[in-house]
């Protein structure tokens, strides 16, 4: 059968023409990445021994992911009905836009947040609430109350939230949950490591409540990527349906258990990170660097009209930053990430000279004032 109309060619959604993109600046990444908050020193080599034993067959085979979330379940006191391994926390928010999200619904976040967000909500509904952190870019509360309505369906809060490292108390969370019964609450603690508080023990209690993890950060395996989501076993059910069962390759699968109980590289990487942040933090002082005080992996600096030039002095020293600049609210903010010792003292050292070789000064970032508090909800629409 043959359709005679005038559309010629085809068309996708409305929505994913009206949809933003999100194109990291990938490319060329191979001076130190200071850039992306990876883990600058790689995994526990527990992962890496796994990796040997890798097969042929092993590479045939389909994943199965059941029998290593009852792990990761066990491993945070849960069970694996309350568990989904994803492709990333990446995939996790895609999914939570699949499963909960009709057009009509609304969408509560915080901006400045992680830009996939935006990505993955605009995809099902063009009702998404950007609330504006104030000039100090904490969570902005009272403003997050007040956007919730009882057509919001979705409020995604990171904590310690990216690019800012400010982190939102277990209070606030929970009273967001419970403002919007209705509506799921996601709390992203991709940054969790760092901080070290959670509201992964409030799952019991808190039946609209999922939190997100992701493997990439602490544990250093952004590359296999594997995420994970937890929950009450009734909203499991539902992002378990629209998962695709092998959604996780069967090396990260094999891999995670093994990074899981490296507890003590872990605590040691960690503890580099949290050394390297005060570092870091004293370096940017002494430099008279304005910056935003940091719960995460790295540290949010304000360069002011000079970032274009140091991301580029920084490059030419052999370290990558990453220009948040065209973030809402961060006009001429850098961020560099935190990682192990040797990698701070590179990073400082790099942006020392870096500073004196485009003349930067202090005066020249307006010492914050500039950044304004807009004291708005702005909506994507
Ligand atoms: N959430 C936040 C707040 C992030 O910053 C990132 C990564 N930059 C992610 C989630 C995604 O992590 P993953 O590698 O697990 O997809």
């Amino acid at each position: 059968m043959s359709v005679t109309n005038s559309v010629t060619e085809v068309r996708p959604r409305r929505a994913v023409l009206e949809m933003p993109e999100y194109h990291p600046p990938l490319a060329g990444r191979t001076a130190l990445r200071l850039d992306f908050n990876e883990n600058t020193f790689g995994p526990s080599p527990r992962v890496l021994e796994r990796l040997q034993k890798v097969t042929l067959e092993g590479l045939t085979k389909y994943p199965e992911r059941e029998g290593v979330e009852r792990i990761v379940a066990a491993h945070f006191g849960l069970q694996g009905e309350q568990v989904l391994l994803t492709n990333g926390v990446d995939e996790a928010i895609h999914l939570m836009c699949c499963a909960f999200l009709e057009a009509e619904d609304e969408v509560v976040i915080c901006t400045p947040s992680f830009f996939m967000y935006d990505v993955s909500v605009t995809m099902m509904t063009p009702h998404l609430k950007r609330v504006q952190a104030g000039p100090t870019l904490e969570f902005p509360f009272e403003r997050f109350m007040a956007a919730i309505t009882e057509r919001t369906k979705l409020m995604i809060v990171a904590s310690p939230n990216n690019p800012t490292g400010a982190v939102v108390s277990r209070e606030h969370l929970l009273a967001i949950a419970k403002a919007a019964p209705q509506a799921v609450m996601m709390v992203d603690e991709a940054y969790y490591h760092f901080y070290g508080e959670s509201v992964m023990g409030d799952l019991a209690a808190v039946p609209n409540l999922i939190v997100a993890r992701t493997f990439s950060k602490a544990y250093g395996l952004a590359n296999l990527r594997i995420g994970m989501l937890a929950g009450n076993a009734r909203l499991l059910k539902y992002l378990k349906k629209v998962s695709s069962p092998y959604n996780v390759n069967g090396v990260a699968l094999d891999c995670l258990p093994e990074a899981l109980a490296d507890e003590a590289y872990l605590a040691w990487y960690i503890e580099q990170v949290r050394v390297g942040r005060e570092r870091m933090m004293t370096g940017l002082r002494e430099l008279g660097v304005p910056f935003f005080p940091s719960h995460a992996n790295f540290v949010l600096m304000n360069i002011g009209p000079k970032h274009k030039e140091l991301v580029a002095a920084m490059r030419a020293h052999g370290v990558l930053l990453r220009d948040r600049s065209a973030d809402p609210g961060c006009d001429g903010f850098v961020r560099i990430t935190i990682g192990v010792e040797e990698h701070v003292r590179q990073g400082l050292a790099a942006l020392r000279s870096s500073l004196e070789e485009i003349g930067w000064s202090a005066q020249q970032t307006g010492e914050m004032a500039g950044h304004k508090d807009h004291g708005s909800v702005r909506e994507f629409e």
